[in-house]
């Protein structure tokens, strides 16, 4: 059993990792095929292999890291960012996907991007930060990130007719995992949608979590004129 302390507006939250469908398949077929110690070579346990996820060279201990020069990685922002990582990794094992990215369009960071045979899938998750707060109020902080967010899309759906998914939430996703997990799939979906379709047009799909219900909007940058489309 996987559990992680998460500290909210100073309430403690133990979210149980095994609500999450596909971490409760990965750790089952875990033992079987255990990761080892890049220094040692001592199996890993469970815990241990997800907590370093997203690092090619995974240690039992510190002082097996220890021998290792700290490799630059760009950390996750959130465990929301990571479960999202993890799932796309686990899901879609035939692609590279690349987190916390700011090579693309500096100075700004795009969160992942998923690089098909055809093209790059840009994502974004887009959480609370990005949303008024409760009493209705915009922070300095909101305007900032909503005014990124058009900045990134404009730029890398309209100018460079590329494509991206944006998944919005306006509450917390992470300690609701079977919403969570619907919006993964949708996430998934979206990808797959737009590998097959294979357009030479800027897209960008956000799948919207709105604290009630899941819907995605799908646009279309083409010939100058955007396309809208919602199920
Ligand atoms: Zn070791």
């Amino acid at each position: 059993m996987v559990s992680t302390l998460l500290i909210r507006n100073g309430c403690v939250l133990i979210v149980n990792l095994n609500k999450f469908k596909f971490i409760t398949k990965l750790e089952n077929n875990y033992d079987s095929n255990p990761s080892y110690c890049s220094h040692c070579g001592k199996p890993l346990t469970f815990k241990k292999f997800y907590k370093q996820f997203e690092f090619e060279k995974k240690f039992c201990c510190k002082k097996c890291a220890s021998q290792y020069p700290e490799v630059e990685v760009n950390k996750f922002s959130s465990e929301t960012e990571k479960t999202i990582y993890a799932f796309l990794s686990l899901t879609l094992p035939q692609y590279n996907i690349r987190h916390n990215i700011t090579d693309i369009f500096p100075p700004y960071e795009i969160d992942m991007c998923i690089e098909t045979e055809h093209f790059p899938v840009f994502l974004e998750f887009n959480g609370t930060l990005h949303y008024p707060r409760k009493n209705g109020y915009l922070t300095k902080s909101t305007v900032k990130h909503q005014i990124n967010d058009k900045i990134k899309k404009i730029e890398i759906c309209k100018n460079r007719q590329q494509k991206m998914i944006r998944l919005w939430s306006s509450s917390g996703l992470y300690s609701k995992p079977e919403i969570f997990e619907e919006c993964l799939n949708l996430v998934l979906d979206s990808i797959n949608y737009l590998i097959k379709a294979n357009n030479d047009y800027g897209q960008c799909i956000d799948v919207v979590y709105t604290g009630k219900d899941i819907y995605r909007y799908k646009e279309k940058f083409k010939d100058d004129i955007i396309e809208e489309d919602l199920d």
